[in-house]
């Protein structure tokens, strides 16, 4: 039998204006696409390119005993898990990593998520429900206010790093969560911890950190922000962290108490409803956790490169942000520029995206200039040559 006609257009009517318009707006965004390991030396697009745009900032993801880790967990493990954790995905290489990033963290125990993104739904929408405030900065990652919209708890974001404005926000309305990056993802700079752990303390609330550009880069043997800041697991009862970016591999992780671990494995859904990420990531990560703590050039090297980065950046007048991190923005301001510059680097054979509007407030868009253990003096040299050359 023959179908009447749909009196609705197909999605490509509907969605073309869609695109055209992020397209008028300079917020299009588009993939490139890569035939190499990503950092630094990568080839892009067919070209090679020298790239300040990854998370790598201990240059682990190419390290030899990483991908050896990786090689002979395969050989040990095979590939895919099978599973959820909680059917038989579970194996002796996650709670091996399990243990280690406890112990990495000085709590009791961490929980393996499959992703950062699934890490922050899970923990947020586990803890707090209708009835329950949840307070986040406003700069928080994408991640954190999405599990708290998950969560179906009122959400309030106070301003950016301001513990002040937070208190004023709280004493109109208890608390049940507080939650802010550690670093913040896309300026760099440091969350007030000390400030926002008193206050959790004074109000009763929970503290939450998403250390996920601090840990292996901040504080001693790469703890993080929380030991950078001189601050425990009695400060800050959760602590997540991700795996892809300074440990090189993927993946993340949530350490705290017990109470706290065994909720997240019985109610967390985005643990509980998915696969175990393969064991022999387990392994590489157990291997690249062990060069973290281990080889603190790394972190010494990644210091020396900030500091030349951000000397040579201020000699030439760039508008740089304040943050003592490997994550250096430099202010454009408009998309429309910000991408120019973006395409004038690329030109130059130097890879570094442009940060646009919604990932980053309206007005505020920007290079997101990444640096690494990896790069070179001379790598920093040319970068910053190069930014010279930017048309304004
Ligand atoms: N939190 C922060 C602060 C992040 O920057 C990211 C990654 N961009 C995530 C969470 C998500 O982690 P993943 O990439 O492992 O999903």
């Amino acid at each position: 039998m023959e179908r009447p006609p749909s009196s609705r257009p197909g999605p490509e009517t509907e969605l073309r204006p869609r695109l055209d318009a992020l397209k008028a707006q300079s917020l299009y965004r588009r993939r490139r696409l890569q035939d190499s390991p990503q950092q630094p030396q990568a080839r892009v697009d067919g070209r090679p390119m020298l790239s300040f745009c990854g998370n790598d900032y201990l240059g682990l993801a190419n390290h030899p005993e990483v991908i050896a880790a990786l090689r002979d967990g395969a050989e040990r493990w095979g590939v895919g898990s099978g599973a959820a954790h909680l059917v038989n995905g579970h194996s002796r290489a996650h709670q091996a990593l399990e243990e280690a990033l406890a112990e990495f963290t000085g709590r009791p125990r961490a929980l393996l998520f499959s992703t950062g993104y699934m890490a922050n739904l899970g923990v947020i929408s586990a803890l707090a429900g209708r009835n329950d405030t949840v307070f986040e900065d406003r700069l928080n990652h994408a991640s954190l206010l999405d599990g708290a919209l998950l969560s179906r708890a009122r959400l309030r974001r106070y301003p950016h790093a301001d513990a002040q404005a937070l208190k004023r926000l709280i004493d109109t309305d208890p608390a049940r969560l507080i939650v802010t990056d550690g670093v913040f993802s896309m300026d760099g700079d440091l969350a007030p911890l000390p400030g926002l752990a008193a206050i959790a303390r004074e109000v009763g609330a929970w503290l939450m950190v998403d250390d996920a550009h601090g840990l292996g880069v901040l504080g001693r043997d790469g703890r993080g922000s929380l030991d950078h800041c001189g601050l425990g697991p009695e400060d800050v009862p959760i602590l997540m962290g991700t795996l892809g970016k300074a440990f090189g591999t993927f993946g993340a992780f949530v350490a705290g108490s017990e109470e706290l671990i065994e909720t997240l494995i019985q109610s967390a859904r985005s643990y509980i409803y998915t696969t175990a990420t393969p064991p022999a990531l387990a392994e590489a990560t157990l291997a690249s956790l062990d060069i973290t703590r281990r080889e603190h050039w790394r972190r010494e090297r990644l210091a020396e490169w900030i500091d030349r980065f951000r000397t040579g950046a201020t000699r030439i007048g760039l508008n740089l942000m304040d943050s003592p991190t490997p994550i250096q923005p430099i202010q454009a301001g408009s998309a429309e520029q910000a991408l120019a510059w973006s395409a004038a680097l690329e030109a130059a054979g130097l890879l570094v995206t442009a940060i646009r509007p919604p990932t980053v407030p309206e007005g505020t868009a920007r290079l997101r200039v990444t640096l690494s253990a990896a790069h070179t003096a001379d790598d920093i040299d040319r970068l910053l040559a190069a930014l010279a050359r930017l048309p304004t």
